[in-house]
């Protein structure tokens, strides 16, 4: 059975993260979904907790796609599962070395380890968390960049964020 470990911080999950797992789960036979917990280096805006129930509640039309959470570094995690492939989106150029990078990291403490990246679609192009966070702190309306399910909530969180 051919599996794929998306990972991330989904702080909040958007329209973007939900298009790549979409298009894993057509190749994979199985996709996790893992929420690493020390992903994000800016203050996160929402629980491990929260954002675990809202990437489920996008997901939850997608039968082959589970959720886990992590707590530690993704090559060691990977090593559960035998001839896992991390499966990430490819935005621009500035993802590029950041993700290069992390390969080989990853290469490093887990040999057998492969990473897939797959193209953003031209319309998520632009999307990121950090985006949707700063545009929920203003107000600003969230059509198109997150799952229609989990907006209401993040409009209210974002009312309570102080970054
Ligand atoms: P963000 O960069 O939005 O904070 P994460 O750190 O949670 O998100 O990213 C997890 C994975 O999702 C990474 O592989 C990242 O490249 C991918 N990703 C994030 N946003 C998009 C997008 N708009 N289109 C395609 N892939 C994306």
């Amino acid at each position: 059975m051919s599996l794929a470990i998306c990972p991330g911080s989904f702080d909040p999950i958007t329209l973007g993260h939900l298009d790549i797992i979409r298009r894993a789960s057509k190749i994979f036979d199985k996709v996790i979904v893992c929420i690493m917990y020390n992903a994000t280096k800016t203050k996160p805006m929402f629980t491990i907790d929260e954002r675990v129930e809202m990437v489920k509640k996008a997901v939850a039309d997608y039968p082959n796609v589970e959720v886990d959470t992590y707590d530690g570094l993704l090559a060691e995690y990977a090593k559960r599962f035998d001839g896992a492939v991390l499966v990430k989106g490819m935005r621009a150029t500035s993802d590029f070395e950041y993700e290069f990078q992390m390969n080989h990291i990853n290469k490093k403490i887990n040999p057998a380890l492969e990473t897939m990246f797959l193209a953003a679609s031209e319309k998520y192009t632009f999307l990121s968390s950090s985006v949707v966070r700063e545009m929920a702190s203003y107000g600003a309306d969230l059509t198109g960049f997150v799952p229609p399910e989990i907006m209401a909530e993040i409009n209210e969180k974002a009312k309570l964020w102080k970054k």
